[in-house]
């Protein structure tokens, strides 16, 4: 089946508009989320050049190895694809495109550094800036197709948790643990996903990706993980405890659990972004949990699962309809737990929704 282009060409229409009013000449875009947003392609990341040209006007151009040529196929419409043979230089090829003596050039803020550093080299007159600057007004505000996209994965990531909850996990390693729920997600259709366990003390390091420390009772476990669907991500955290939870445990979650619910209380239209920030920090700093706070209370999410608009402190940006971004409070106690509550959530007209509906209330699990 033909894919239909028509959003596509869009995207590109409302970019290049983008474009003109920040006097940009061209855009370079690498095999990652802004190509994605702007063709459909997935693209393929590796030491061979491949990058979307996006001028002012007309046509935009995709550069690609010669072996790529069979999948851009269904693209011609849309692009024009010039290919490169293994002895050439795609960097010089791409400088000839781009042309002129010094055009103002905006990169996608993934391109690869080496391939910058080329394309710096074979346009020595050029002018460089970030392409966040041109895309983030487009992608941040999510179409009907994408939020029905992100629905759903997030849907089906619920789905995945309340089968893996109805199974004890003492005795697993957390990387067996984060296998299962990975599992669980896949089978749903969710895939490439990412995802993280922290069990114990580990669990009161908020990045910490899960290793095989055994889980036990009277352990806190945090899974904070995720899977595509069409390229757009679920993101959610649940904490859960094992066996009977201690009291403070049980303080503590419910305030994270309170400043979760505060966040989302706050979104509507025209809020800014550190509202919720501040929002969330006050309620964990009245629960006398101020010092255990190390991350913003969120981040936008899409065809990345971090993206504008960021949910923190000092950020004035105001929300709008048709954003959607995390709300995940959460506190670290050093050497003893830590608790995350993570939902997705999408910024309507009126207030938020929230795409994630696995239960939020204290897990107790075996
Ligand atoms: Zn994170
Ligand atoms: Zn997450
Ligand atoms: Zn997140």
């Amino acid at each position: 089946m033909e894919p239909d282009l028509t959003v596509f060409a869009d995207r590109i229409r409302r970019l290049q508009a983008e474009m003109t009013r920040q006097n940009v000449d061209w855009l370079v875009a690498g095999p990652a989320a802004d190509l994605r947003y702007l063709t459909g392609l997935v693209g393929h990341p590796s030491e061979r050049m491949s990058v979307l040209l996006v001028p002012r006007g007309g046509g935009p151009i995709y550069l690609a190895p010669g072996l790529e040529a069979p999948q851009l196929a269904n693209r011609r419409d849309l692009l024009d694809v010039v290919t490169w043979e293994e002895t050439q230089d795609p960097a010089t090829i791409a400088a000839d495109l781009l042309g002129g003596d010094s055009p103002t050039v905006a990169v996608d803020d993934t391109l690869w550094s080496v391939f910058l550093l080329r394309l710096q080299e074979a346009l020595p007159g050029a002018a460089w800036s970030e392409a966040g600057a041109l895309l983030r007004p487009l992608r941040m505000i999510k179409d009907g197709r994408e939020i029905e996209l992100m629905r759903e994965a997030a849907r089906r990531t619920d789905d995945a948790w309340l089968e893996f909850i109805s199974a004890p996990i003492a005795g697993l390693t957390e990387l067996q643990a984060l296998r299962r729920l990975l599992d669980l997600t896949y089978a749903r259709g969710l895939g490439p996903n990412f995802g993280s366990c922290g069990s114990g003390p580990n669990s009161a390091s908020p990045h910490h990706s899960g290793n095989d420390r055994v889980i036990q009772p009277g352990d806190a476990v945090v899974f904070d993980w995720g899977g595509t669907l069409e390229g757009y991500n679920s993101d959610i955290t649940r904490t859960v405890f094992v066996g009977e939870p201690p009291d403070d445990f049980r303080r503590a979650y419910a305030a994270v659990l309170a400043a979760n619910e505060a966040a989302l209380q706050v979104i509507r239209p025209g809020v800014p972004c550190e509202a919720l920030d501040l929002t969330a920090r006050a309620v964990l700093e009245d629960a006398g949990y101020g010092e255990y706070i190390l991350h913003r209370v969120g981040h936008g999410l899409g065809l990345s699962i971090h993206e504008e608009p960021y949910l923190v402190l000092g950020n004035t940006l105001p929300l709008a309809e048709g954003m959607i971004f995390s709300d995940e409070p959460g506190i670290y106690i050093p050497g003893r737990w830590g608790i995350r509550i993570e939902d997705a959530v999408l910024c309507t007209d009126t207030g938020a929704e929230r795409l994630n509906e696995a239960p939020r209330e204290l897990t107790v699990v075996g």
